[in-house]
């Protein structure tokens, strides 16, 4: 199938795409690097008048190591995260998500910005938003807004961005002293979208763990943060005790949506599996 007709402008920067987004309202979408909304046009499920191209402003692309953050602008892609030797030292639990994202091809032009934006709840990119309590910038033409990453999906392909935004970047706050991160999923092949996939973050004191923060993807119509479970973990060793209370939190914290091939339960308990590991890996 071919998508249907459209029109194109190509926004030479964030003020020029702003505006078009006014001027356009509901019937324009921005196109950063296709690999989502493209396919989605070919299938015929969505039919925009216009897309605004911002996939050249070079100010929304790369990632930069502040004082307290690591920002990564909007139109990153997924490769630039996956061969960042910054995020390898600081945060390596993106890179290695990075790499279990699609195909090289994919990788080669989707963007974080997208991803997030596009808020597929069985992306990597929203759930390591949640985990690692990322903020965002967005971008309209009555100025810019900070949101949290808790609170930003609202649903199935739903967020927090209003009409007229452009999510702008990504903030990924450092790590503090004894902090400690894990990322697994599990899949039917390399490069599917995953059955199950989590992040754990937390710090690590005296072999306990604080601050913890699991956000699971593949398991609801949104990411989700297994509160429950983080609550069960919360100043405990991650010992057998600890981690079997948290998994039995995750039936409450989570709610599967059977696919082709996994049960609401197969789900559930593939989760529990994963958590397991993680927290293991936490304490590696
Ligand atoms: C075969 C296949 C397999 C895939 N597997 C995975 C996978 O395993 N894991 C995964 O996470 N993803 C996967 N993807 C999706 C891929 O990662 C996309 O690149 C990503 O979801 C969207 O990024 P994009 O830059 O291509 O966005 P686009 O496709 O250009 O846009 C996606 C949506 O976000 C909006 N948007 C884009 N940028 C912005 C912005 N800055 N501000 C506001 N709105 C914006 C667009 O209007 C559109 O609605 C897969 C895609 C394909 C085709």
């Amino acid at each position: 199938m071919k998508a249907p007709p459209f029109a194109y402008r190509r926004a030479e920067n964030l003020t020029a795409a702003c505006a078009l987004l006014d001027a356009h309202g509901g019937n324009a979408r921005i196109l950063a690097g296709g690999q989502s909304l493209i396919p989605t046009l070919n299938l015929r499920l969505s039919q925009p008048e216009l897309l605004i191209d911002i996939s050249q402003i070079a100010d929304l692309r790369g990632i930069r190591v502040g004082a307290n953050e690591v920002v990564i602008g909007a139109l990153t892609r997924h490769v630039d995260i996956e061969r960042s030797a910054d995020l390898a030292r600081l945060c390596p639990t993106l890179v290695e998500a990075a790499r279990h994202i699609a195909h090289p091809a994919i990788r080669n032009r989707g963007t974080i910005g997208g991803s997030i934006a596009l808020a597929d709840p069985a992306a990597e990119w929203p759930a390591a938003a949640l985990a690692f309590n990322m903020t965002f910038t967005a971008a309209s033409s009555k100025g810019e807004r900070t949101l949290s990453a808790t609170g930003f999906f609202k649903g199935l392909y739903e967020t927090a961005l209003e009409p007229g935004e452009v999510l702008k970047s990504i903030h990924v706050p450092l790590p503090a002293a004894g902090g400690k991160a894990a990322f697994g999923e599990l899949t039917r092949r390399s490069g599917d979208y995953a059955i199950a996939g989590a992040f754990v973050n937390a710090n690590l004191s005296g072999g306990r763990l604080s601050g913890v923060r699991i956000a699971f993807f593949g398991v609801a119509t949104q990411p989700v943060l297994a509160v429950g479970a983080m609550q069960a973990l919360e100043g405990t060793g991650g010992d057998a005790a600890a981690l079997s209370a948290a998994r039995a939190r995750l039936e409450a914290d989570l709610d599967p949506i059977a696919d082709l091939y996994n049960s609401r339960a197969t789900k559930l308990h593939l989760s529990g599996v994963l958590l397991g590991r993680l927290v293991a890996k936490l304490f590696a």
